[in-house]
């Protein structure tokens, strides 16, 4: 599986390029900003973009998803839950002093039970709410991968004080469908350095069990 994770946009959202070797499909994470930069990777992978998924409908997680449909022609993927959010995108991208990308148009809403694919690249869709309503997280069971948007950070979880956000919810994500996954799942949050399942699981102030 070929995997890049790099940081786009003022609020360095981690976007994901995820890539089957033998296919040359491939995926696209939370392409938030920095399309160019996108494109690029993708086309030194030699790669073809065959499904645009957002994590949440956040502005850095969703900014860019129009321009690399545009390029590309994949769908777009968001949980319908999220659906009002993305209508807000104008006075998202005031509260961080950005210009509005315009209106986001989702192909299809994915939830739990869902699949998404990209060549023989799986992910399993995991509905997780409480930083916004229609969070999900991405799990790749052959790479024991999980991409977790802002439902978890090394070290932190998703702030719930946003339209949307409920602590109560977040916690239960967590400690649900999240704290469920195998101890060596490498966790790439939203934000900030890589972690795994068991690190936080014993580190994480929101989710050790004293
Ligand atoms: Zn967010």
């Amino acid at each position: 599986m070929i995997h890049e994770i790099f940081p786009v946009g003022v609020l360095q959202c981690n976007c994901s390029v995820i890539g089957d070797e033998q296919t040359r499909e491939a995926m696209v994470i939370d392409p938030g900003d920095e399309i160019e930069h996108i494109l690029s990777i993708v086309q030194q992978h030699g790669l073809t973009v065959k499904q645009i998924v957002i994590t949440h409908a956040h502005i850095d997680h969703v900014g860019g998803a129009m321009k690399l449909k545009q390029a590309t022609g994949a769908p777009i993927l968001l949980n319908q839950n999220d659906y009002a959010l993305l209508k807000m995108l104008d006075t998202q991208a005031a509260w961080i002093g950005m210009r509005s990308p315009g209106e986001v148009a989702i192909d299809s809403s994915v939830g739990t039970g869902d699949k998404v694919v990209a060549g023989r690249v799986v992910a399993e869709v995991l509905h997780t709410p409480g930083h916004t309503e229609g969070s999900i997280c991405l799990y790749f069971e052959a790479g024991k991968k999980l991409i977790a948007g802002d439902t978890l950070f090394a070290g932190s979880i998703g702030r719930t004080d946003l339209p949307g956000g409920s602590y109560k919810k977040i916690i239960e994500s967590l400690h649900g469908p999240v704290m469920a996954l195998p101890d060596e799942t490498i966790v790439v949050p939203g934000h900030g350095p890589l972690t795994t399942i068991v690190e936080e699981r014993e580190s994480n102030p929101f989710l050790a069990t004293p």
